[in-house]
């Protein structure tokens, strides 16, 4: 639409141009037309003027001269010569050719006129006598106001007698009328060719400037859509989407209304360029356009921003119609396609930033989107809604990995424990790990803000390694005092992805002696789906060496069940996305209670994350879910503070039979205590 308005501005333009063309065209045709009639018009003047001429001088030698003898006409004249020219003249203006014809001496003195008389005519001092008497003929057209017309006048000097010499003047008064009449006509004809000549140029300069202008617009139109478009795709380029993003802020910013800007990333593409070579990318980038495309509304915008990454603007929905309307985006572009004849299915990351939430200007929103997709590239989830100052944006990055490093050496990093909850009964089944980095300046982060830089680093892996053994450590010191949890650690698709890091976790448990089956890796569910093969034989060899395998956040990477089926999954748990979600929606009930059914189905054991309310708790418990986590439970605290749930006898009564039985066969978990209400937070 907005593009649309670009070319109709253009299109004004260029009738605009058109016109001024047509305009400048026409004047100078005009101004070429009175050029060429005033060059006419003295034309034919001219023309009259030389038969006058022609006709004085026919007069002065045919009729004049043989009447004369060659003396100077100051001395009069004969008779017989008078006769001679008095007949020669009547002749010629009876027959109307001469209106008036005077002979005078150089001295201005009438020596013969047609109408007898002696005097009248030019004035001896005009030029036109002088330059007769020098021996010129002068000619001109002058009005006659006895007959109210125009004549023509010339005045030439008389030539007779044998020797030719200038003798006296001629003047002479020829009618001018047939001679206008005559030119007139010529005129006439000569103007309408005039006209019909300039009219054809006129034509010919309208035609050329209005082509000209048709493709400059064309130009005009075609350099606007380039500028504005992506060459490979056709959808908007990035210039484009700025500039529709601060029109869809401004009008939002003004008529209170929300959306979204979203940054769209595909994982993986390079791999397919480098597999199945550029023109294969091409067509992937072309099919996931037009799929993109597919699922827009007519008020959304797609844009491909370059490389693999597209944006898109989702005017007038809150968070939720966001998300609902991604995850058909989302399924559009997963949908298998086929290249070169190699079935694939692509992923793709989503980093979502809500306005006017998370900022109203474009720059800001754009950020922010980036942060999110970032978080969802590390594998967790690829929808990320951002989450504000948690997360840390790419642009800070090094600088977070430069710090972090030394974090490692100066043991800045510190782990909390959350319990996880045995349904049946509520005791403390296992304590979940999670890492924090106490900052010296900024204080206590949570994993947002630095597990992002530490995974795009290969910072993870000693991260990882540092996480495992303090939680090893710690577990240790809980089982002396007659604790049996489990304790779990998380891991990243990097740790997965690493050569040698099952090895290296049994090596770590084997240096500790702790019984594998003690320790649960979390791994989240995109983790698995990121790269396919590596991260799923990583599963199975640790699985293979006794150590629990859990996947995480289970429910929104859309991991295919029959993947889930050939390993040894030890435990599922339910994103909470979808606990949360229960009390209010059946679609989440549904999705909990089949979650549920499938994890037994496979052996394992379902826990539900983020238990926050009695409720929740109750309704987890009817629908045979095996543990809960959750802030109803705990929040994440220092492992001691686990122990804040038991009296102190307990405690005194565990650490003794712990003592007793120390070295004997693996303890189980909790089986005394049943606290069912909030326990006292810590941290
Ligand atoms: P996760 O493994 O799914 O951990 C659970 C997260 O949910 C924790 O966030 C926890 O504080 C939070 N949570 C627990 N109960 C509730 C609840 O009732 N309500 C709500 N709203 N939230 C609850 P945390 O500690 O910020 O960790 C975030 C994520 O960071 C973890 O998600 C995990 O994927 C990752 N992570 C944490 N520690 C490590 C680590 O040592 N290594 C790796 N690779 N990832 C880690
Ligand atoms: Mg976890
Ligand atoms: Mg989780």
């Amino acid at each position: 639409m907005w593009l649309r308005r670009i070319g109709t501005r253009g299109a004004g333009a260029g009738s605009r141009l058109f016109a001024t063309y047509a305009a400048a065209s026409m004047v100078s045709v005009a101004v070429l037309g009175a050029v060429l009639i005033q060059g006419y018009r003295d034309d034919a003047a001219g023309r009259g003027r030389d038969q006058g001429l022609a006709q004085a001088a026919v007069i002065e030698e045919m009729a004049v001269a043989p009447a004369l003898d060659g003396a100077d006409l100051a001395a009069g004249l004969t008779t017989t010569q008078r006769d001679r020219l008095q007949r020669a003249t009547d002749l010629a203006i009876f027959r109307g050719s001469v209106i008036r014809m005077r002979l005078r001496s150089f001295t201005g003195q009438v020596v013969f006129a047609d109408d007898g008389s002696t005097a009248g005519g030019i004035s001896v001092a005009a030029p036109a006598f002088k330059a007769a008497t020098a021996g010129s003929a002068d000619v001109a057209v002058v009005p006659d106001t006895e007959r109210d017309t125009e004549v023509i006048r010339v005045l030439r000097p008389v030539r007779a007698g044998a020797s030719g010499q200038a003798i006296g003047v001629l003047e002479v008064y020829l009618p001018y009328d047939t001679i206008a009449i005559h030119l007139q006509e010529q005129m006439r004809v000569a103007y309408l060719r005039l006209g019909a000549g300039l009219l054809g140029l006129y034509v010919m300069l309208a035609l050329i400037s209005w082509s000209t202008t048709r493709s400059l617009r064309r130009h005009a139109a075609r350099h606007a859509h380039e500028a504005m478009h992506d060459a490979l795709t056709g959808l908007p380029n990035r210039a484009a989407f700025r500039a529709r993003a601060e029109s869809v802020l401004e009008s939002a910013v003004r008529g209170g209304s929300r959306g979204a800007v979203v940054l769209v990333d595909l994982n993986r593409f390079k791999e397919v360029n480098d597999t199945l070579g550029h023109h294969a990318g091409d067509e992937l980038l072309q099919i996931i356009s037009t799929r993109l495309a597919g699922t827009a509304r007519p008020e959304d915008t797609v844009a491909r921003l370059g490389g693999d990454e597209f944006g898109l603007i989702l005017p007038g929905l809150d968070a939720a119609d966001v998300l609902r309307q991604l995850e058909g985006v989302r399924a559009a572009v997963t949908e298998e396609l086929t290249l070169d004849h190699v079935p694939l299915s692509i992923e793709a990351s989503f980093g979502v930033a809500l306005y006017p939430e998370h900022g109203d200007a474009v720059e800001e929103l754009l950020q922010n989107a980036d942060a999110a997709m970032y978080q969802g590239k590390r594998g967790a989830h690829d929808v990320v809604l951002y989450s504000g100052q948690s997360t840390v944006h790419p642009t800070q990055w090094l600088v977070v990995q430069a710090e972090l490093r030394h974090a490692l050496e100066r043991d800045e990093l510190v782990l909390l424990y959350q319990p996880k909850i045995r349904m049946s009964d509520g005791a403390v089944y296992g304590l979940e790990a999670l890492v924090r980095w106490q900052h010296p300046q900024r204080g206590l982060l949570p994993p947002p803000a630095f597990l992002p830089a530490a995974e795009q680093s290969g910072l993870i892996e000693p991260l990882t390694a540092w996480v495992l053994r303090r939680a090893l450590a710690d577990q240790a010191e809980w089982t002396t005092i007659g604790h049996p949890w489990s304790v779990s650690v998380n891991v990243s698709a990097r740790n997965l992805e690493a050569t040698g890091f099952p090895r290296f976790v049994a090596d770590v448990l084997a240096e500790t002696g702790t019984p594998p089956e003690r320790l649960t890796l979390e791994v989240t569910e995109t983790a698995m789906a990121g790269d396919r093969d590596t991260a799923i034989a990583a599963v199975r060899e640790l699985a293979g060496y006794g150590i629990q395998v859990a996947v995480d956040d289970f429910g929104i990477g859309y991991t295919s069940l029959s993947q889930l089926r050939g390993l040894s999954v030890a435990e599922i748990k339910i994103d909470r996305t979808f606990v949360a979600g229960m009390p209010h929606d059946h679609q989440d009930r549904a999705i909990v209670r089949s979650v549920i059914e499938l994890g037994h189905g496979l052996g394992a054991r379902v826990t539900a994350e983020g238990v926050e309310t009695p409720r929740v708790r109750r309704w987890l418990a009817e629908a045979g879910c095996d543990d809960a986590q959750g802030f109803l439970f705990s929040k994440p605290v220092a492992w001691p503070h686990v122990l804040d749930r038991y009296t102190a006898e307990d405690i005194e009564r565990r650490r003794r039979a712990a003592g007793a039985s120390a070295a004997a066969e693996p303890a189980q978990p909790d089986e005394t205590t049943d606290h069912d209400v909030p326990v006292p937070q810590a941290g």
